[in-house]
């Protein structure tokens, strides 16, 4: 069971491909994940929705306005919120 948790957790590692200073990312949409929960880095639905890392400059814009910014699919908050 160890061996099967490392290789899972070692193909999540793989998957993120590209980080984010706030482990969450955001869609031209508006939508926001985190890095389990974007599509597929590199697919189709990543590049069509124009998903990126959310800066870490938006989190005080966010605070002041009274807007948590989270994984809309976990509820992860980004990582500096804390
Ligand atoms: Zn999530």
């Amino acid at each position: 069971m160890l061996a099967q948790t490392g290789s899972l957790m070692s193909a999540m590692k793989t998957m993120a491909k590209i980080p984010s200073p706030t482990g969450l990312f955001w869609s031209e949409r508006g939508a926001i994940a985190c890095a389990r929960h974007t599509p597929y880095q590199g697919s189709d639905h990543w590049i069509w929705e124009r998903w990126e890392p959310l800066p870490i400059e938006v989190l005080p814009e966010a605070a002041r306005i009274g807007s948590t910014l989270r994984c809309e699919t976990c509820g992860r908050v980004a990582d500096s919120a804390t």
